[in-house]
């Protein structure tokens, strides 16, 4: 998107392709999470503008090398690939991906072990632990009185000092446990100005948050783990994997073999974080430097 729209204004003929039928790529999940509803107002800016620069725009198709010929350059922003972890049972039907859980394919039950707890781990626990699942209204995403509640925001600033009141935690949706496989804090790896604050949302909802965990099997009874040698049962009845992701860049062999020029950016890039920012910022040079 980005690079469409800054090739487009210095005057290049774009085409942008995608196999999904809208724009935003991973925005369109990160969008459905609680408190990230704001991406949506990214993808509006980039869909007008797109559409205002007349950008040759073609949804639901998965492009090949091949249909790549006779374009002058390529930029390949075709994000990740999902990592699926080596786990005895990973086929169960307990198990779901993070993608078909948040784009509501698949439904978690109410014991959730969470395989993996980067950006996309504490994502998946924040919307599976909350209460109040935003809407898809795009004029009033957040329920605001819930949220000043779970918070203790007291917004008539009455006798409380500081506008500050007792929170009020909604009963527990469900009972879950954050994995990850190295020892240590849980979340380090988040964000230092809002990493704090999921955490602690997260304590406060009750998700048991566990590291140094080695992953056994999956079976009917549960996802089976050893923590410090010692065997224990989660006996949960959905396992969602967020265990990273590896850049997507199966048309990289075909484009070189063609002699076409192509440069990767984003998750095509680097897949280990969540970063749209360098994203946006690899795709704004790019485009400069065409
Ligand atoms: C739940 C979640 C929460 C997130 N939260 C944040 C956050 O808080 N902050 C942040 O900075 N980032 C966040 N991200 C990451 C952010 O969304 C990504 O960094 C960003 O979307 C990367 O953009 P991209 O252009 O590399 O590719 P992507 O968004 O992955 O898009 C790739 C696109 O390429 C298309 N494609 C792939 N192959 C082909 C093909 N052969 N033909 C046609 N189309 C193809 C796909 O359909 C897709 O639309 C989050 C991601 C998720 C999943």
């Amino acid at each position: 998107m980005a690079a469409a729209t800054l090739l487009a204004e210095r005057g290049h003929q774009v085409t942008l392709f995608d196999a999904a039928a809208d724009v935003g790529g991973q925005f369109n999940l990160a969008r459905k999470i609680p408190g990230k509803e704001e991406f949506a107002e990214t993808l509006r800016y980039f869909r007008n503008r797109l559409n205002e620069l007349k950008v040759d725009l073609q949804f639901k198709r998965h492009v090949s090398a091949d249909d790549l010929k006779g374009y002058a350059h390529v930029v390949l922003a075709t994000g990740i690939v999902p990592r699926t972890p080596a786990i005895d049972g990973i086929h169960h039907p307990k198990v779901t991906s993070y993608i078909d859980l948040i784009e509501g394919r698949k439904q978690a039950g109410k014991r959730v072990a969470i395989i993996g707890a980067g950006g996309i781990g504490f994502d998946v626990a924040e919307l599976l632990s909350h209460a109040n699942p935003h809407s898809d209204d795009p004029a009033s995403p957040v329920n605001l009185e819930a949220y000043q509640k779970e918070w203790g925001i007291d917004v008539q600033y009455g006798d409380v000092r500081g506008g500050l009141t007792a929170p009020q935690m909604p009963a527990a949706v469900r009972e879950i446990w954050l994995l990850q496989r190295k020892t240590g804090k849980l979340g380090e790896g988040l964000a230092r100005t809002t990493g704090w604050a999921r955490r602690l949302l997260l304590q406060k909802r009750d998700v048991h948050m566990l590291g140094g965990v080695e992953y056994r099997k999956i079976d009917d009874a549960g996802l089976h783990i050893a923590i410090d040698g010692k065997d224990q049962l989660l006996d949960v009845d959905t396992v969602v994997i967020c265990a990273g992701q590896d850049p997507r860049r199966e048309l990289v062999q075909g484009l070189a073999a063609l002699g076409i020029a192509y440069t990767l950016v984003g998750g095509a890039d680097v897949a280990a974080e969540l970063d749209a920012k360098r994203a946006i910022a690899q795709a704004t040079e790019v485009a400069l430097e065409l």
